[in-house]
C-alpha cells in the first residue's frame, strides 16, 4: 500500500535532504489534473514547474516513448542516430538559431552557455579582437544549481554557501539601462538575461533593456545569453519568449517543458557562436539521447499539429484578464504579471501569499509561491478557460479568506514555510 506517512519516514532518514516536500503524494495524472493516492482530484496549475506541457498521459508522448524504448534508447555520442539532426532542424527553424548541443537538464544548457560565452571570447582574443572573461546577469535571476549557473544566479542563499563560485560576475539592476551601460565593458564576454524571470518572481525584461543589451554585445562581439528554460518552448503563446521582442540572442536555452517530463536539455546558437566549440571541448554521456529527442519531437509536432501556441495565447490572455479583475477587488493583490501560461499574482505580504498558496492547496489546486510574495502559475499548455475559471473563484474564495483571518489577526494555516523551488 503506498502510504504519504511511511514514505515521509523513509526519505527522512534515506535523502539527501535538499527538498522540503508539501505533504502531497500522487500517483496517476490525467490531462491537467492529478490524482493522490485517495483519488482525489487536483487541478496543476504548475504542471511540474513549468514541464508537464501537454499535460499529464498524453497519448502521443506515451506512444513516442513506447515506440522509441522499443527500438532504441541509448548509444552514446560516439554514434550517430537519427532523433539528434531530426529534433534540431526542428528547434533550429523555430527559434531562428542554427545549431543545437543537447543535454538533460536545465542547468546543464545553462552550463553549455556559459562555457560557450568563454570560448568564443578567447576564440575572438586569438582573431584580435578583445573580449574579456567577465559575465553581466541580472538581480533577481535564476539559471540553475551547478557551479557555474549558480554563479549566475542573483539570490544569494544559493550562492554563498558554495563560495566562491565562478568568479567574474556582475550583477546589473533588473531593467536598470543606466547600471546596463556603466557596467558593461569590453570585459564582458556576455549579459545573461531571461526574457522573463521566472524563479524571480515572473518579472518581464523591458523592450528597452533587452535591446540595449542586444546593441551593447553587437558592438564589442559580447554574447547575449537568453535563458528561456522556463519562458520558452511555446510558454508564452510563441516558441521562445525572445520573439516577443523581435530580439535574436545569440545564444539560448531551453529544457523544461521540451519532452514533457523526460529530462532534456538544450543550448541553441547561431553559426558565429557556435565555432568556438571544437570536437572534445564538451559534451555529455546522455545527451541528446534517442528516446528523449523522440519525445521531444513528438511534443514539438503535437504543439503545432493541436495549434497550442494560440491556444496558450487565447487562455493565457482570458487567464490574464480573471486575475487583473481579481486584483480590482482585492486590495492584498500588489500586481499582476506575465504573458501567455506563464503568470504570477504579487501579493502585499509573504504572510498573505503563503495563506493563500496553502488555501488553493485544501481546495485541490497547486500552484506555487516563489520570491516570498508571488504565486506563480505554469500550467499545461492544454488548459481551458473552465479551469481559468475555477481557479479564479478559487482564488476569489482564497484572498478573502487570507484578508479576513489577517484583519483579525489569526495565524494563516500552511502547510510548509518555505516556498518551493526548481
Ligand atoms: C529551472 C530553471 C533552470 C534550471 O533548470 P534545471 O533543469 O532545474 O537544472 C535554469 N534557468 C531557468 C530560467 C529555470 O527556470
Amino acid at each position: 500500500m503506498i502510504n504519504l506517512a511511511s514514505i515521509q519516514a523513509a526519505e527522512s532518514k534515506l535523502l539527501v535532504q535538499t527538498y522540503a516536500r508539501l505533504p502531497y503524494l500522487f500517483v496517476r495524472g490525467e490531462g491537467v489534473h492529478l490524482y493522490d493516492a485517495d483519488g482525489h482530484e487536483f487541478l496543476d496549475l504548475l504542471s511540474g514547474i513549468g514541464v508537464c506541457a501537454l499535460g499529464y498521459s498524453d497519448p502521443a508522448v506515451t506512444a513516442a516513448i513506447e515506440a522509441q524504448s522499443r527500438q532504441l534508447l541509448h548509444t552514446s555520442n560516439l554514434f550517430f542516430h537519427s532523433g539528434t539532426a531530426e529534433l534540431a532542424l526542428r528547434l533550429t527553424e523555430r527559434s531562428g538559431l542554427d545549431r543545437v548541443f543537447f543535454c538533460n537538464s536545465g542547468t546543464e544548457a545553462w552550463e553549455a552557455a556559459l562555457k560557450l560565452a568563454r570560448a568564443h571570447a578567447d576564440h575572438a582574443r586569438s582573431n584580435g579582437q578583445h573580449v574579456g572573461t567577465r559575465f553581466l546577469a541580472l538581480e533577481h535571476s535564476f539559471h540553475g544549481r551547478s557551479m557555474g549557473s549558480v554563479a549566475t544566479t542573483h539570490k544569494q542563499k544559493y550562492r554563498e554557501p558554495f563560495s566562491p563560485v565562478m568568479p567574474g560576475v556582475d550583477f546589473v539592476r533588473f531593467n536598470d539601462l543606466a547600471d546596463l551601460r556603466a557596467k558593461f565593458s569590453d570585459e564582458i564576454c556576455a549579459i545573461c538575461i531571461e526574457p522573463i524571470q521566472g524563479e524571480g518572481g515572473i518579472h518581464p525584461v523591458s523592450q528597452e533593456f533587452f535591446a540595449t543589451a542586444r546593441a551593447l554585445c553587437d558592438a564589442t562581439g559580447a554574447l547575449l545569453l537568453a535563458d528561456e528554460i522556463q519562458c520558452g518552448f511555446g510558454r508564452t503563446g510563441r516558441w521562445f519568449a525572445y520573439q516577443n521582442y523581435g530580439i535574436l540572442p545569440d545564444v539560448t536555452t531551453v529544457a523544461k517543458p521540451m519532452a514533457n517530463g523526460i529530462p532534456i536539455g538544450a543550448m541553441l546558437a547561431t553559426d558565429r557562436a557556435a565555432q568556438a566549440f571544437s570536437p572534445g571541448m564538451h559534451g555529455t554521456t546522455f545527451g541528446g539521447n534517442p528516446l528523449a529527442c523522440a519525445v521531444a519531437c513528438a511534443v514539438i509536432d503535437e504543439i503545432d499539429r493541436r495549434g497550442l501556441l494560440a491556444h496558450v495565447t487565447e487562455v493565457g490572455t482570458y487567464f490574464r484578464r480573471g486575475l487583473d479583475l481579481l486584483a480590482d477587488r482585492h486590495d492584498s493583490i500588489a500586481d499582476v504579471r506575465g504573458q501567455g501560461l506563464m503568470l504570477g499574482l504579487e501579493l502585499a505580504t509573504a504572510e498573505l501569499a503563503e495563506a493563500v498558496a496553502a488555501s488553493m492547496f485544501n481546495q485541490r489546486i497547486i500552484l506555487n509561491r516563489t520570491s516570498d510574495t508571488v504565486l506563480r502559475m505554469l500550467p499545461p499548455y492544454i488548459l481551458e478557460r473552465r479551469h481559468v475559471d475555477q481557479a479564479i473563484a478559487a482564488l476569489d474564495r482564497a484572498l478573502e479568506a487570507a484578508s479576513s483571518a489577517s484583519a483579525s489577526g489569526a495565524v494563516p494555516t500552511a502547510q510548509s514555510g518555505e516556498p518551493f523551488h526548481e
